[in-house]
């Protein structure tokens, strides 16, 4: 007889991750051995290689690091206007990632060190950032 394993359906992290930016939060994991903390979409530890990990849920909230503003929409984004592609710090851990924060025109709108935070997950941008 025939039996074939049935198993449900697991999340990819990036499902995982997208489904916590919808909360506002950022999934992040933090390496067992080293305590290095990483998005939850790297695959094993950046500085230590391992692949145990306990998944911590962030609250995506952060300072901008750096960002580049795109005046002229590339294709796919026409509706999004201009944007800055910001990389942040997410507030209290030393992680850095990155989003999409439409509504930016010129750098005085967006001083380095402006707090974000995450609102959604954008299919195509990715985390969708508001500034606060
Ligand atoms: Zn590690």
């Amino acid at each position: 007889m025939e039996s074939k394993a049935k198993t449900a359906p697991q999340e990819s992290p990036r499902e995982k991750f997208i489904i916590a930016a919808r909360r506002k939060n950022i999934l992040a994991k933090k390496c067992s051995r080293c305590g290095h903390l990483m998005l939850v979409t790297v695959y094993c530890c950046e500085k230590c290689s391992s692949r145990e990990y306990e998944t911590l849920e962030l609250e995506g909230k952060g300072r901008v690091v750096t960002y580049t503003i795109q005046a002229v929409a590339p294709e796919g984004f026409e509706d999004a206007g201009s944007y800055a592609w910001v990389v942040f710090n997410v507030d209290g851990t030393d992680l850095r990632a990155s989003g999409f924060l439409p509504g930016v025109i010129s750098p005085s709108s967006l001083p380095i060190g402006s707090s974000v935070r995450v609102i959604d997950y954008h299919p195509t941008h990715g985390l969708l950032l508001q500034k606060v």
